[in-house]
Order: C-alpha cells, then structure tokens, then sequence
C-alpha cells in the first residue's frame, strides 16, 4: 500500500519498537475500508481507534516471541510449548486484575507486564529491554571423536569462543565466550562437536522509557520447568511489590536483585547451584 509523504512523517514520530506494527494496523483499517493510499488522515484515524479502544485491550501483560517459529533456521532451542505454558500463566495470574487495583482508570499498554521469548541469542525480539526476556540455548560439548581439523566449527562461531588444538585431537570451547546459539554443532562432520543441552537463558528488569535500563542475566541455562518457575517468581515478586504499575526494573531497582531471588526457594536454590549474577 502506499503512503503519503505526510503518513510517513506521522509514522516516524512513532517509536521504532512498535511502529512496524502500528504501520500493519494502520494499513489494514485502511484496506477495510477499501482505500489504496495511506494519508495522513488514515494514520490519525487509526490513533484516535487506539487511544478509544486502549482500555478496552489493555490485557495486563504482553507476551511475544521472535520470528523463530515462522522457520527461522537459527532457532537454537524451539519455544513453542514454553510460550503456551507462559501465556496460560500470564492468563492465570491475573495481572490485569492487579494492574486495575494498581492504576485504576488510568491503565494503559505500557503499564503491562511483559515478557518475551526468542528462540537464540541473536535476540531479535529484545528480551534485554523486557520484564523477563527468555532466549534459547544450545550448548556443545567435545567428544572423544577425532577432530580432523577442518576449522568449520572455528569459522562459524561468531565469539570466538571454539579454537582449533590439533595437536590435542580437539578443539577448546571458551564457556565464558560462547553464548549457546549451537551453530558450531551440525557443521562438525566428524562428531567431535555434539549438543551437551538445551534449555534457556533467562533476563529480567528490562525496559525503555524515561530511564532505560538492559535486563541483568541470571546465571546458566534453565530448563523448561526451571524457566515456568522463574517466570512464576518474577510475576509474584512484581505483585507483592509493583506500587502503581511501576515497571519491573524500577522495582528491582527499588529493592534489589537479591531481594527477588530470596522471595522464592525455588528461584534461591536454582541461583546456588548455577552461580553468582555477574555485577552483584
Ligand atoms: S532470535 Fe534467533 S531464532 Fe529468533 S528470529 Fe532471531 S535469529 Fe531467528
Ligand atoms: S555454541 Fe555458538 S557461541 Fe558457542 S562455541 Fe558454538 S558457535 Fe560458538
Ligand atoms: S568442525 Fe569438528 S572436525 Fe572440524 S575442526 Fe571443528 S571439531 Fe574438528
């Protein structure tokens, strides 16, 4: 479809986390009702739509993933059942009831509690600016298969994080260089690189806004169950300390990480085994 110059103009002043979206919707009202071009009027028809029905589909969190389950051949852990498991506790949780109690008539997108899933760590769907952002791993491992030497595992990882020792009949991985994307596994034709697990990599207290800040990593790679109860304990600490729909980095700010880490058993016994959060 095609834009006016103006249209364009009204689009840029949108944020560029949302406005591919906001495009689509726009677009789309403007296809419903038969129109060709988007002009101006097309785009301040589809704000006014927005701010009226806002109320209405504020939901109380918001829950994405990257475009991995569209074929993505990058996708380094699939994340199709633990997005439907999140999604049914999001729904459970009831943050919408929460966040009403929270901010009242006020309650808008951005009070929304958020949380996002992307399938390796190219991170597309930015869970470093997100409440909790999820992101799948694959980590290799060496076996005892002789490596030939072909340099194919040494060209693909982007980290630096594999290097040849033929002398040793394998390569060395740098555990603190590689960040689990798995590329290195399925080019060794020898065997020699094999999956050791899969799981997910877990970031909390992100966000944009007046005083952004990037989500801190916990330590190590999670389970699909041990994810469910990270996200479990994020989502009650948010409810048990969220004072008028303050986003979860400034709560964590408020009391710090240790604080969320000791609200839960579960959460503090995970912690211990995998290790220390860098930086505190
Ligand atoms: S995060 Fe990874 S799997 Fe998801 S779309 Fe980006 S590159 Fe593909
Ligand atoms: S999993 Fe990725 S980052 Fe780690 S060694 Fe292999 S290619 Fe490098
Ligand atoms: S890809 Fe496999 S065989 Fe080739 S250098 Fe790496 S470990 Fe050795």
């Amino acid at each position: 479809m095609k834009w006016t110059a103006e249209a364009e103009g009204a689009l840029r002043k949108v944020p560029f986390f949302v406005r591919k979206r906001v495009r689509a919707r726009v677009e789309k009202e403007a296809a419903d009702e038969n129109k060709q071009t988007v002009s101006l009027s097309e785009v301040q028809a589809t704000q006014a739509r927005y701010l009226s029905a806002m109320k209405s589909e504020v939901k109380g969190y918001q829950l994405d993933t990257c475009f991995g389950p569209g074929g993505c051949p990058h996708r380094a852990n699939p994340a199709d059942r633990l997005m439907e498991r999140i999604d049914s506790l999001l729904k459970k949780e009831n943050l919408l009831g929460f966040l009403r109690e929270q901010v009242g008539d006020d309650l808008k997108f951005h009070h929304e509690f958020r949380v996002t899933l992307a399938e390796c760590p190219n991170a597309c769907s930015q869970p470093q600016i997100k409440d909790v952002g999820i992101l799948g791993a694959c980590v290799p491992q060496i076996t005892k298969a002789a490596c030939s030497a072909c340099g194919a595992c040494e060209k693909i990882c982007k980290e630096n994080a594999v290097f040849l020792r033929p002398q040793r009949g394998a390569p060395g991985i740098s555990a603190r260089r590689c960040v689990g994307c798995g590329s290195c596994i399925p080019v060794c034709p020898t065997g020699t690189l094999v999956e050791s697990r899969r799981g997910f990599r877990v970031q909390v207290g992100g966000k944009l806004g007046r005083h952004p800040a990037l989500a801190i990593e916990l330590p190590g790679i999670y389970r699909e169950d041990e994810t469910i109860d990270i996200v479990t304990a994020c989502i009650r600490f948010y409810k048990a300390h969220g004072r008028h729909g303050e986003r979860f980095a400034q709560i964590l700010q408020r009391t710090g990480l240790q604080k969320l880490i000791d609200s839960s058993e579960r959460l503090g016994a995970m912690m211990a085994i995998k290790g220390k959060i860098q930086g505190h």
